[in-house]
């Protein structure tokens, strides 16, 4: 469930017309439900609540600040990829110690900015990355705590390009090159190797492949008496975007709980989509509508530099008006609608039953709050949107639009060319 619905034909955010919020916010603009984020990170936390485990959200699904402050407010940790998010992590206010970082390729300056932050693990993905931070931590006199990122192989029902568990991405290891790296700690004196990571993928809807998943790596524990302290199970819980039926935190953990019960390691969760997905929606505006032989259009102010997933994964977003007109069942009909770019890949929906849309109407494209603003480009040089919180009856600009200014920070111009 999630904070916007209609009541009396108009589209609400917990208790604020969108519209309203169009009103003094220009469009484009994401807008987040404070409610629903925590909801839903609440949700997961009560579900795994007898473990009593660390939930890390993933930054990158939704990385504002504001965002990330009121999960950390509400006991979350963070899981990170890179330094800029673990820049955003301390300035929202997340104890280091309740931050994971994930990724092939980390920086030597990432790696010591982030034992220098005191992070609670290194999610580590390759020998090279393990001994970059063997030689950082040496050299800054810490002992430092690792998992090692392990590459199940399995195959999860999802997009292509969001599997992340497969034999042939570069996520990960293999249980061999994992047996390996245990045995040969001694190698690592400024680490500590103190469990496993997985993360198969994003949106996958069912259990199936996480179980897998898990009892592949737990049963690996179990025969090469790996000393593991640690599992971490990644994200990758899918969710409602349209006829979606994904399985509920509570059955999700209902498989997992015994699992993990039986062998006694601390569990680490890294959910993104299933908190942020539903908490945002992106806010834009109708532009001019055409119709041709073909088709008719309805072109809006925001295309894929502000949502990418429709033209990248082909990912549905359901659109709706903010505000229903009383005959709109009766003229509604199939429409593209498209945003401004010069591509022919930008589109937020394709053949779309939409009740009659004029130009100036204002429309919300749903189940945005997941790698929405973060995926934002500046594509054909547009600045990106704003973004809005809903929280307790208000309304805060969270991140205000970017301005032809922004565009061109820190660009110059040679002296030679002037
Ligand atoms: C992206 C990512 C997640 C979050 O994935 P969701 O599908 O949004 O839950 C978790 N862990 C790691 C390592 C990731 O890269």
């Amino acid at each position: 469930m999630h904070e916007f619905n209609f009541k009396n034909n108009e589209l609400y955010c917990e208790n604020i017309k969108v519209a309203a919020i169009a009103q003094t916010v220009p469009t484009p603009f994401y807008l987040y439900s404070y409610k629903t984020l925590v909801d839903h990170y609440k949700k997961i936390r009560s579900a795994f609540r007898v473990l009593d485990p660390l939930i890390c959200f993933s930054v990158k699904s939704n990385s504002n600040i504001a965002v990330l402050r009121a999960l950390v407010r509400n006991g979350a940790g963070l899981d990170i990829v890179s330094g800029g998010e673990l820049y955003r992590g301390i300035l929202a206010g997340c104890d280091p110690r309740k931050i994971v970082y994930a990724g092939v390729g980390k920086r030597p300056d990432e790696i010591e900015y982030a034992i220098k932050t005191g992070i609670l693990f290194f999610n580590v993905e390759s020998e090279e990355e393990l001994n970059q931070i063997q030689r950082a931590a040496n050299s800054l006199g810490k002992k430092v705590n690792v998992a090692i990122r392990v590459n199940p192989d399995v195959v999860p029902k999802t997009h292509r390009h969001i599997i992340t568990g497969k034999g042939e991405t570069k996520f990960g290891l293999d249980f061999e090159t994992v047996h390996k790296i245990f045995n040969s700690q001694w190698r690592y004196p400024s680490v500590d190797i103190k469990g496993l990571h997985l993360h198969i993928g994003s949106q996958i809807l069912d259990a199936k492949p996480f179980v897998e998943a898990i009892k592949k790596a737990l049963l690996f524990i179990i025969e090469f008496k790996i000393p593991a302290t640690y599992l971490n199970i990644g994200g990758g819980l899918g969710i409602m975007y349209s006829i979606e039926n994904p399985q509920t935190a509570k059955a999700f953990a209902q498989k997992v709980i015994p699992m993990i019960k039986k062998s006694g390691l601390k569990l680490i969760l890294e959910p993104g989509r299933f908190v942020s997905g539903n908490s945002g929606v992106l806010v834009t505006k109708v532009v001019y509508t055409k119709r041709t032989p073909r088709k008719k259009f309805v072109i809006v102010d925001s295309g894929m530099s502000d949502l990418i997933r429709p033209s990248l994964y082909e990912a549905y977003h359901k659109i709706v008006p903010v505000k229903l007109r009383e005959d709109s069942s009766d003229t509604a009909e199939k429409v593209d609608v498209v945003g401004p770019i010069c591509e022919s890949g930008d589109f937020l929906g394709k053949d779309r039953l939409l009740p009659l849309v004029m130009k100036g109407d204002i429309l919300a494209v749903m189940g945005a709050g997941a790698y929405g603003f973060t995926m934002a480009s500046n594509y054909n040089s547009r600045p990106r949107a704003s973004e809005v919180m809903v929280m307790d009856k208000k309304f805060y600009v969270v991140r205000k639009a970017e301005t032809y200014e922004d565009l061109v920070r820190g660009e110059t111009i040679p002296k030679e060319l002037k």
